[in-house]
């Protein structure tokens, strides 16, 4: 039977088959654990490219997938890559085109890495009949949501501040989300301090550290806030490296500030703390659906 294969490409490459919204065997993961290279950071896109033809390959054993969905960080546009500020090499890679010609049965989908957890988080929750908001927090800050909505997806970088100090984001906007709460920008700003020690200090009773422990709070209740007034009211997941520095009571009390009117109110956020298998999942469902809806148009 032709499968349908999840691929999440980020620092690394991880994939898997999935039946029944889980997943079907192990996860293949490169580069491999221990071996030489440790991430995809330094190899070129069209390698990349390579690498995951041949995964997929090695997973779908010799058949052709019936549905093959990839995450990828960055604006998708059409199955290509039209921007990653965090994986640079992957700007103007048609991945689309690519797989596509590689497996000419398989409906090939390229989405955001951020909707790919959203739709795993959805498919592995029983939520796929309703809107999922996710925030990942790790050197960039990435927003997803299931369903994938139309536009750029970019809510990482939604201005939370006029402060035109503020221009540590990793594209270069000034008073984006990212450009307080991404670990880069973190890192630029206390040139002194790694985040995990930020966060202690201000534990602590450090003044700099704990108002800037406040500001990532508001900054994170802020562009929650502003896709509540666009989108409406609903459940908020926060995952990622970063999301242990998430202090839940505390955002939920900023956002209750920052979200008045009554038909808005009764939003969520919890952290979860997700794995490369719920955006497998999240890939190989999106592929799946939307190929379902393709064929029934
Ligand atoms: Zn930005």
């Amino acid at each position: 039977m032709a499968r349908t294969i999840g691929v999440l490409a980020m620092e690394h490459l991880a994939v898997g088959v999935v039946e029944d919204n889980r997943i079907a065997g192990a996860i293949h993961v490169f580069p491999e654990k221990g071996g030489d290279a440790d991430s995809l950071r330094d190899v070129p896109g069209d390698e990349i490219a390579d690498i995951i033809r041949r995964e997929v390959r090695l997973v779908s054993q010799g058949a052709d997938p019936a549905a093959l969905g990839v995450g990828v960080p960055g604006v998708i546009l059409d199955g290509v890559i039209a921007e990653s500020p965090n994986l640079q090499q992957l700007k103007g890679l048609a991945l689309q085109t690519t797989l596509s010609a590689a497996f000419p049965g398989a409906a090939v989908r390229i989405l955001n890495d951020a909707d790919t957890i959203a739709a795993g988080i959805a498919a592995t929750r029983g939520e796929l009949d309703r809107l999922v908001r996710v925030w990942t927090l790790g050197t960039g800050i990435g927003y997803g949501r299931y369903p994938e909505g139309p536009g750029m997806g970019e809510g990482g970088h939604m201005v939370v501040t006029l402060d035109p100090k503020e221009r540590y984001c990793g594209c270069g906007g000034v008073g984006h989300l990212e450009g307080i709460m991404g670990h880069r920008a973190m890192r630029l700003r206390f040139l002194d301090l790694e985040p995990e020690e930020i966060f202690e200090n201000a534990r602590q009773g450090d003044e700099r550290c704990r108002d800037f422990v406040k500001l990532w709070h508001r900054a994170l209740a802020g562009a929650t806030a502003t896709s509540i007034h666009f989108d409406g009211p609903g459940k908020f997941y926060i995952t990622g490296p970063n999301a242990k520095f998430v202090d839940t009571p505390l955002l939920n009390l900023y956002l209750q500030e920052m979200v008045k009117m009554s038909p808005l109110q009764g939003s969520f956020l919890e952290v979860l703390e997700t794995s490369d298998a719920i955006a497998i999942i999240g890939a190989a469902v999106s592929a799946a659906r939307s190929s379902a809806r393709a064929g029934s148009s």
